[in-house]
C-alpha cells in the first residue's frame, strides 16, 4: 500500500464529508466530477467508498448516523495519520 497518490489530505476530509451526497446522487454534477476524479487516485478514500457500498448493499440505506459510526471515526484517524505523515515528508 502506498501513499504516494495522499497529498492532498484536506481534499480527502472533503471528500467524507461529501461521500454520503455522492452516493445519493445529490451532489451537483462539478462537485461530482471531482469527486470521481479524487477517487480514481486516492486508494484511501476509494476504500471508504467501497466500505460505504458495502453498508448499503447491507442494510439497504445510508444515513448520517452510519457515517459518525466507529467507521468514521477509524477513517477519520487514518487522515489524521496521512496528514502527519505528510508534514514530516515537508520537514525532511
Ligand atoms: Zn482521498
Amino acid at each position: 500500500m502506498t501513499i504516494l497518490a495522499l497529498r492532498r489530505p484536506y481534499v480527502c476530509r472533503e471528500m467524507v464529508e461529501l461521500i454520503t451526497d455522492y452516493l445519493e446522487g445529490a451532489l451537483p454534477r462539478s462537485q461530482r466530477r471531482r469527486f470521481d476524479a479524487h477517487i480514481a487516485g486516492c486508494e484511501h478514500c476509494g476504500e471508504y467508498l467501497r466500505q460505504m457500498r458495502e453498508t448499503i448493499r447491507l442494510t439497504g440505506t445510508l444515513t448520517d448516523a452510519d457515517l459518525t459510526s466507529a467507521m468514521r471515526e477509524e477513517f477519520g484517524e487514518l487522515f489524521r495519520q496521512m496528514r502527519d505523515e505528510d508534514a514530516r515528508d515537508r520537514e525532511a
